[in-house]
């Protein structure tokens, strides 16, 4: 608490929504959150709040909030005790885990969970349990990501930070609606273009949107043409010599990795890139093979008229321009993220644009945990903390030796990716299924399938949320949890900010923070010898035990209490306790800003990995039957499913239902006008949407978008759960539909 007055104390605490990772400040009054508002002292948003930021206390009083467990009668849910809740589930899990073993049971997570919530969950399925199956949603939003960040680094989370928003001059937004989906970074950016008249802002998007009317220039791209266009900009670059010899000399190796991957239409379809698939290319070697992308071709796949590809490579390797590069989910939830996540990256690395401040790719994430706990903490089914994997035979045995456990007790094999795990119910392989903190039976694709196999009750379901969702209609055990300051948390956002904040409520009736649930779960599951932290000073004692996995790694965090103080600090924090601003540059600040100092610490010889990415066509195209592009994504107003934000007034009165976008002319062609009843039919399924023409959002002819906040239209029964090969992420951002009125 931080000031009184009126009888409202304030705290800080970080944004309860998006990765941005605002500071608000909740004033407090009479046991109940009354205000939030942006707060002044906060770097990332010095002051500011989006809409879902102002009304954000109202997010936790919605009418139906859930305040006792229930457990399914038939078709009921009656009330229940936690003891007889958590016994309940005990029971199934052992039941599963004595007849299938530990493999037939599974805990999917959220970015939304603090990092507390996600360390003992690792602990718990990993070293306690003994099965990999352990899985955060944000395997639907930054898979892609990580692995490129894995794959070009050696580590994950990006070099760049928002500081980069006020000190460029260019910035290239590849698919990426910031003025709705980071508006308060975006700010920063207008900002900055609006006391700077070089600063320039290039929106390449399948859609116009909110973003594209503050832009200098909008470039229209067919879905799937970045991977094209971006091929044929490298080319033009290698061509014409627009690259930097000396960093490309001494930072950049060339590789070749496996092509031809399926995208996991089939069950069980499994691809994994081992180093026995990567060829090492001399320099020489990978401009030959670049040769083929030029403009002309890539005009064609992508859209993008190829005088336009030659001024965009004159763009990136212009060197009195200050680069940066923005994506989020356009790029990542893509049948080929982690490949357009790399060439991004081989744009900055080619011209030397890269660790330098006001020039950098810098990876937007989606939720408020994403990198904290989704990443850091090791909830991927093929991580532990901190970079480290479970295949690795090292990286098990230095988290047993922290989590005191025999090092054979963590599992080798990969669990199931979030596709596959949802897929195992289907085919009645999971028998348990513990749900946190996201609403998966809403955010998957090709949610028919998943929703009846979940109705056929083949796995005892779990789901612990706030409010009732189109989850917890499908679960046999409902248990209410408590929400953000609620209980005690960190959180770490895009720029790898990890920011502390205190309970400042208590939670309704008998909900109780998901930390709790899992460590009385581990007690009946016979590992509450794995958590043994002190009920006053629990939270912290987590954080300092997951610390233990980032001293010395390059990842370093601070001692729990200086959080407590700040408003964050960007990870590694020095010796001195200060924070990092731009990773991997080591030498003072004059030398920084050239480019000089730099150390890719955890790559080979100080070079960092550039990939021949080739072009490969995506999983579903229109045809005949089906020939619009659907495209899915978020809008200013709500977040995610719409469960917080559906339950706050002024955000509902704002945007009531989902709608869908359609060109102007396809829906003249088709005979349909604004507010004009639509049918969107894929091979997967069927709905009903009001019809939007000349609104907020307009996208390319031929193609249709709509949000997935609606819980009464439940779009993604439309997508296709086609992957991408490398990080298992779906795409969202299309596949082939029919449109018609209906
Ligand atoms: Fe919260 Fe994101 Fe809005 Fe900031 S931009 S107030 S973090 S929802």
């Amino acid at each position: 608490a931080e000031a009184a007055e009126d009888g409202i104390t304030w705290g800080k605490a970080p944004c309860r929504y998006c990765g941005v990772g605002c500071s608000v400040l909740v004033g407090v009054k009479g046991g109940r959150i009354v205000s939030t508002k942006g707060d002044p002292a906060g770097p990332v948003n010095k002051g500011l709040n989006c809409i879902k930021g102002y009304f954000l206390s109202k997010a936790l009083y919605g009418k139906d909030r859930l305040t006792t467990p229930l457990i399914r009668k038939g078709n009921r849910m009656v009330e229940a005790s936690w003891d007889e809740a958590l016994d309940l589930i005990a029971a199934q899990y052992k039941k599963a885990i004595a007849e299938h073993g530990p493999d037939s049971v599974a805990l999917y997570g959220s970015g939304q969970w603090t990092i507390q919530e996600g360390y003992v969950a690792s602990k718990l399925m990993k070293g306690g349990i003994g099965t990999n199956n352990l899985e955060p949603n944000a395997r639907l939003c930054m898979a892609s990501a990580v692995v490129a960040f894995m794959n070009t680094f050696g580590s994950d989370e990006p070099m760049g930070c928002y500081d980069d928003l006020d000190l460029g001059d260019t910035y290239v937004l590849w698919g990426a609606n910031m003025a709705e989906a980071h508006p308060v970074l975006f700010s920063r950016l207008i900002d900055n273009k609006l006391k700077h008249p070089k600063v320039k802002l290039i929106d390449i998007a399948t859609r116009r949107t909110r973003t594209t009317k503050m832009a200098d220039e909008f470039i229209a791209i067919k879905p799937h043409g970045d991977l094209a266009a971006l091929n044929a900009i490298i080319h033009v670059i290698l061509r014409d010599k627009l690259y930097d010899e000396a960093f490309v000399a001494k930072h950049v190796s060339f590789k070749r990795g496996k092509e031809n991957a399926p995208y996991g239409l089939k069950d069980k379809e499994a691809f994994n890139e081992t180093p026995a698939d990567v060829k090492n290319l001399s320099f020489e070697e990978y401009k030959a093979l670049m040769k083929p992308y030029t403009p002309q071709w890539a005009q064609k796949v992508s859209g993008i008229p190829a005088a336009k590809i030659e001024e965009l490579a004159r763009v990136y390797g212009d060197k009195s321009r200050k680069v940066n590069s923005l994506w989020t989910m356009g790029v990542n939830q893509h049948s080929r993220g982690v490949w357009v996540n790399n060439l991004i990256y081989n744009l900055h690395l080619l011209t030397g644009k890269i660790c330098k401040p006001g020039e950098n790719p810098l990876s937007l994430t989606g939720q408020p945990s994403a990198c904290g706990t989704a990443r850091e903490v090791g909830t991927f089914a093929h991580r532990l903390p901190a970079d480290m994997v479970v295949m690795n035979e090292a990286h098990r045995k230095k988290a047993a030796g922290i989590w005191g456990v025999p090092a054979e007790k963590i599992p080798a094999k990969v669990g199931l990716h979030t596709v596959e795990m949802f897929r195992a119910i289907d085919r009645g392989e999971l028998k348990c299924i513990w749900i946190q903190c996201t609403n998966p039976f809403q955010s998957l694709p090709n949610l028919n399938r998943v929703r009846k196999a979940a109705q056929s009750r083949k796995a005892f379901i779990v789901v612990s949320d706030i409010y009732p969702t189109r989850s917890t209609e499908l679960a046999d055990v409902v248990l209410p949890s408590a929400s953000w300051v609620e209980k005690e948390g960190v959180f770490g956002n895009t720029e790898r900010r990890t920011q502390q904040w205190f309970k400042m409520v208590n939670a309704p009736g008998k909900s109780k923070e998901d930390v709790w649930q899992l460590i009385e779960f581990a007690k009946r599951m016979g590992h509450g010898a794995l958590f043994p932290y002190p009920e006053k000073g629990m939270h912290r004692a987590i954080f300092e035990e997951y610390r233990k996995f980032t001293l010395g790694t390059g990842k370093d965090l601070a001692p729990y209490g200086t959080y407590a103080k700040v408003r964050g600090l960007r990870w590694p924090v020095k010796a001195n306790g200060t924070e990092t601003r731009w990773r991997y540059t080591e030498a003072d600040d004059e030398h920084v800003a050239k480019g000089e100092g730099i150390k890719f610490y955890k790559a080979p010889n100080n070079k960092v990995s550039a990939w021949f990415r080739p072009y490969e066509p995506p999983a579903e195209v229109p045809d005949r039957n089906y020939p619009f592009w659907f495209c899915t994504g978020r809008l200013l107003e709500h977040w995610h499913t719409g469960t917080m934000t559906g339950r706050v007034p002024e955000l509902r009165r704002a945007v009531s239902q989902a709608t869908v976008e359609l060109h102007p002319e396809d829906a003249k062609r088709l005979g349909i006008r604004n507010r004009d009843q639509v049918r969107i039919t894929s091979r997967r399924g069927s709905i009903v949407l009001t019809a939007e023409i000349g609104g907020r959002g307009t996208p390319e002819r031929g193609s249709v978008f709509t949000t997935f906040f609606d819980e009464k239209k439940l779009v993604n029964e439309i997508c296709i759960d086609a992957f991408d090969p490398l990080s298992k992420e779906p795409d969202f951002k299309k596949c082939a539909v029919k449109v018609q009125k209906a």
